[in-house]
């Protein structure tokens, strides 16, 4: 997303904030509640050239977008007691569940701490192969490459891209346009791609993993509070939907055995990597039904209302965005005009095939 389409958003939404609109609306459209979104979570000062930085908050915001929330009237709950409501109204409860990708270590060092002192129930999505220390985190490692080079060259699947990145402007466009592109193309080519531009710049794949991503042992002891959920997330963090069949019900159910293995207990909830349209679709939907998982999450954008429980293994979730990091915006999103706003949007894009992927890891 761009830094002008930013401005834009939050000019709206601080607008429904202020003109009290969007409170107006909420009874049409908040819903029963939210999945919340993260992914890292550390009080790491935002580099001038940093586009990953919309999947990082600090703790200072997560804790008082809990305490908002909490004065809010809303219900923290687990993704079992989720699926549960959903099954089973309970009138007149609101209620939020969070959940963290990719399990980053500092989500034990910054978050964990966060959850457990206002008693939060939280979920960790893994992929598993990561705990292993065999991940790549090729969307950080791209980052750093353009952050290091002043022009890139690059063939990614026959496009040539040949861009200058002498300033943050011209770095911030060539990654979304080469990270999208990546994107599109096979994810076995897109990683290679990567490999090697990691390899001419010195950056260590497996040295970054091991640094950011936690080890088994320690997933073990955040498993062992009852306020967490571990969940699968893959074995390769792979995008489903580009998988054949077979393959796709074997990255969901290795990951989910090996987790249930390693942990001692079941593993029954699910994030699809990446999960927009481009990543997972009606097909991976399907399969994690098939399996019987309890719940499956997609980084689609939108709030839970009681229809999703008759689609529990494609469920939307409020990415807890590190552009965002204000209560209003928290409040205006839970109360859902903006999403009301974006599907409309959305449907007049579609008509007129101009859909823009916005989605990330
Ligand atoms: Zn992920």
């Amino acid at each position: 997303m761009s830094r002008l389409s930013n401005t834009a958003l939050k000019s709206t939404l601080s607008a429904l904030h202020y003109s009290g609109l969007g409170a107006l609306f909420a009874p049409w459209t908040r819903g029963v509640g939210a999945i919340l979104m993260l992914h890292q979570v550390n009080p790491q000062p935002v580099a001038a050239f940093e586009p990953n930085r919309i999947l990082r908050v600090t703790p200072d915001f997560l804790g008082a977008a809990i305490r908002h929330c909490l004065e809010l009237g809303y219900d923290f709950v687990s993704m079992d007691e989720l699926r549960a409501r959903l099954l089973d109204p309970v009138p007149g409860r609101r209620y939020l569940s969070v959940t963290l990708d990719d399990a980053y270590r500092d989500n034990l060092t910054y978050a964990v701490p966060i959850f457990r002192r206002y008693g939060v129930p939280f979920t960790i999505y893994a992929p598993v192969d990561y705990l292993d220390g065999g991940g790549e985190l090729w969307w950080l490692a791209f980052e750093r490459v353009l952050a290091i080079q002043t022009s890139i060259d690059l063939d990614v699947g026959g496009r040539k891209f040949s861009k200058p990145l002498r300033t943050t402007r011209e770095k911030d466009a060539a990654f979304h346009n080469i990270y999208w592109h990546l994107r599109t193309i096979d994810e076995v080519d897109a990683r290679r791609i990567v490999r090697e531009l990691c390899d001419r710049n010195a950056i260590d794949l497996g040295a970054q993993c091991k640094s950011l991503v936690m080890s088994w042992d320690e997933i073990r002891d955040i498993a062992a509070d009852p306020l967490a959920t571990i969940g699968a997330h893959t074995c390769r963090h792979v995008a489903m939907a580009h998988l054949t069949t077979d393959d796709a019900r074997t990255e969901l159910t290795r990951s989910i055995a090996r987790i249930e293995q390693e942990l001692g207990k079941p593993c029954r909830h699910f994030s699809y990597p990446y999960g927009d349209s481009l990543a997972a679709g009606p097909r991976d939907f399907d399969i994690a039904r098939e399996v019987g998982v309890a719940t499956a999450v997609t980084t689609r954008k939108g709030l839970i209302h009681q229809h999703h429980a008759s689609s529990l293994t494609s469920l939307p979730r409020l990415s807890m965005n590190g552009d965002y990091q204000q209560a209003r915006y928290l409040k205006v999103l839970l109360d859902g005009a903006p999403f009301s706003a974006l599907g409309i949007t959305s449907r007049l894009k579609s008509r007129l095939a101009l859909t823009t992927p916005t989605a990330r890891p």
